[in-house]
């Protein structure tokens, strides 16, 4: 019945949050299933929990789309190894979520379906990539979703609208069934409005899979963590975002740290110097990815086939017609970075800088349980205002990249508003945590809670 209703919140839906709602067949036959293990007296965590995945997952028989015009008519023929977890834990799926294009942006301004509004002030963005399981939730229509995050696509989202938004590490959870950005970046990664509803996701999606090579072996457990103590904890302020915030975001800031030390935690300060070629570095690692990634698209393997005199121009023009501007811009910007006579000086070279970053994490992990910075220097931006200019897009993205080059996993937990022009906009502040420990970001943020 929750499912049911869901579904049509779904539908009638204001924010664009979803690209597709699922059928009532489909939305009711796994109900149905849920009833029957129910009634065969299985343990189901989020039984009947009703969720939407973001449309870069597959589930059988669902459009995924990716926001983009290149699979306007594709159906997925399988099923993601997190969503098929999810939905062995009980959970309803009812739609697919709006996203931009191929999870390339920071504002889900760009998708073939449309922009997403943020529910907070229509305005304005939700974030992205992301934005559209960010919106559902904030919004409403579902009390939990999954995203993917690349670069930040769940926690500067999360963020935006103030929901929690988890990053796990890298292999934390399979990648199986999710279509590809860049591969050494991508983590599908939870969003909801409690530490616990995090936890029991987390719980169900995690650990690894045969079908995902990177996929790691043993998996924490996230419900064990809630509930627990975190005095003596040593918190550290990375010194590189404290620059260039905005007065709420400094706020909200300084309002998580008071509440940490209040709970037991000593609070310090570090610099980590290569964080400032953290964007440069990210751009240059996932564009040439993506473009390797893409080059499926060509209407004959994958997408749509474009009518043409020869193979060469159907190929071309299926391209040409199936993507929008900002997935041609990264894939012109990765395929310069490999190409022979620049690989040296772009991609070997931020190759280089993501493992420089790397180690000043360790360095500062030696001296700090957990890391804190804002999600992103400012709340959301309006609509339109970045969307042009995708240097200032790019930059937006200062605060999240970091810690996805890195592999860590970090979550951006809801700190609180600022007001803008009279509305009220919400504030996240980043959690990061050293590799492997996924859990303890949910123990923090249970205390904060
Ligand atoms: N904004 C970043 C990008 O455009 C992150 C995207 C993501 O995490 N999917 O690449």
């Amino acid at each position: 019945q929750a499912a049911a209703a869901a579904r049509q919140r779904a539908e009638a839906d204001s924010h664009n949050a979803l690209i597709s709602v699922l059928s009532a067949e489909m939305v009711d036959a796994q109900a149905q299933e849920v009833a029957r293990r129910l009634g065969a007296r299985e343990h189901l965590p989020l039984a009947g929990v009703p969720t939407v995945i973001k449309d870069n997952l597959n589930l059988t028989g669902t459009a995924t789309t990716c926001g983009s015009r290149m699979l306007a008519n594709y159906v997925s023929p399988y099923t993601a190894t997190a969503v098929a977890r999810l939905q062995r834990a009980g959970a309803i799926v009812v739609g697919k979520a709006n996203m931009d294009e191929f999870a390339m942006g920071s504002s889900t301004e760009t998708s073939a379906s449309g922009p997403t509004t943020n529910p907070w002030d229509p305005s304005r963005v939700p974030g992205g990539t992301s934005g559209g399981s960010a919106a559902a939730v904030a919004g409403g229509l579902v009390p939990l979703s999954l995203g993917s995050d690349t670069g930040g696509s769940v926690r500067q989202p999360a963020g935006f609208t103030g929901v929690y938004g988890f990053k796990p590490t890298y292999g934390r959870v399979s990648r199986y069934g999710l279509v590809a950005h860049a591969s050494s970046l991508d983590q599908i990664g939870p969003l909801a409005t409690s530490t616990r509803d995090l936890a029991l996701i987390l719980d169900a999606i995690s650990g690894h899979d045969p079908l995902d090579a990177t996929s790691l072996e043993a998996a924490p457990a996230f419900v064990a963590a809630l509930g627990q103590e975190i005095r003596g904890l040593r918190v550290g302020v990375i010194r590189e975002a404290l620059a260039g915030n905005t007065p709420g975001v400094e706020a909200a800031l300084e309002r998580t740290l008071d509440a940490l030390r209040q709970l037991g935690a000593s609070v310090g300060e570090i610099s980590l110097p290569t964080l400032q070629h953290a964007v440069a570095a990210y751009y240059l690692i996932s564009t040439p990815e993506a473009s390797s990634n893409l080059a499926r698209y060509d209407g004959m393997v994958y997408g749509t086939r474009a009518e043409a005199s020869d193979v060469n121009a159907s190929m071309g023009r299926a391209r040409a017609e199936g993507f929008g501007p900002e997935v041609k811009r990264r894939i012109l910007i990765g395929t310069y970075a490999l190409s022979s006579g620049y690989y040296d000086a772009y991609y070997s070279k931020a190759m280089k800088v993501r493992r420089l970053i790397a180690d000043d994490f360790n360095r500062a992990f030696g001296q700090f349980d957990i890391l804190v910075t804002p999600t992103s220097p400012f709340p959301a931006f309006r609509r339109g205002e970045k969307v042009s200019d995708p240097v200032a897009m790019y930059a937006a993205d200062v605060d999240t990249v970091g810690v996805s080059l890195a592999g860590l996993p970090a979550l951006s937990v809801p700190a609180g508003f600022e007001t803008v022009d009279g509305r009220a906009l919400p504030v996240g502040v980043q959690l990061i945590a050293p590799a492997l420990n996924d859990e303890r970001l949910i123990t923090v943020a249970d205390a904060l809670e």
